[in-house]
């Protein structure tokens, strides 16, 4: 694997009673695995505290950063994300095969194999419930921004409801008496 520098902004995570310091791009990260079952400050694992904001953090520096960058992983268990669909495919295989039957349906372009290769997908990490964990490589070219898809990044801070939120949603409305709910009641599930 190719070996990338980057020179990174470090930050202090602005988080009450945190002093720790990290990498601007991994602050999300560090909050979200920092377990603090008191809340006090940090909130407990996998939690972000609602006044959260990155953009806040201070920035005490820079830091060289290296990456053992994956150009051109073939492994067939690393996790491609299409951010297309906001699924999750094993596999540069997995990924394709998927991307080919489902070009022209949904909201994937007719001309995908033209459009992308499969390095153009993130690579990322997921739970048992098919949460993203982890951004092992970030998306590149034109293919849709990963964001909508992380867990971390709530309504407040990118304005997006992430997609796996959309579709509990819906099956909760299918198993409904009526299928049908009202737009408010919509409203209130979806935006809280
Ligand atoms: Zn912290």
């Amino acid at each position: 694997m190719p070996t990338v520098e980057n020179e990174e902004n470090k930050v202090e995570c602005p988080i009450d009673g945190c002093d720790a310091t990290t990498a601007a791009r991994g602050l999300h990260m560090h909050v979200y695995h920092t377990d603090d079952p008191e809340d006090e400050g940090h909130y407990p694992r996998y939690e972000v505290p609602p006044n959260f904001e990155a953009k806040k953090a201070e920035v005490i520096g820079e830091e060289t950063v290296e990456y053992d960058y994956p150009d051109h992983v073939d492994i067939e268990d690393t996790e491609y994300l299409d951010t297309y669909t906001g699924k999750v495919y094993q596999g540069k295989r997995g990924l394709m095969i998927h991307l080919g039957q489902m070009a022209g349906k949904h909201n994937i372009p007719s001309d995908i194999k033209e459009k992308h290769e499969a390095d153009d997908f993130p690579i990322v990490t997921t739970d048992s419930d098919g949460n993203i964990e982890e951004v092992i490589r970030d998306p590149r070219g034109s293919v849709p921004p990963i964001e909508p898809y992380l867990p971390w990044s709530d309504d407040d801070e990118l304005g997006y409801v992430s997609k796996k939120h959309i579709k509990e949603t819906i099956e909760e409305i299918q198993e409904t008496t009526t299928g049908v709910i009202s737009a408010e009641k919509l409203e209130q599930k979806l935006l809280g």
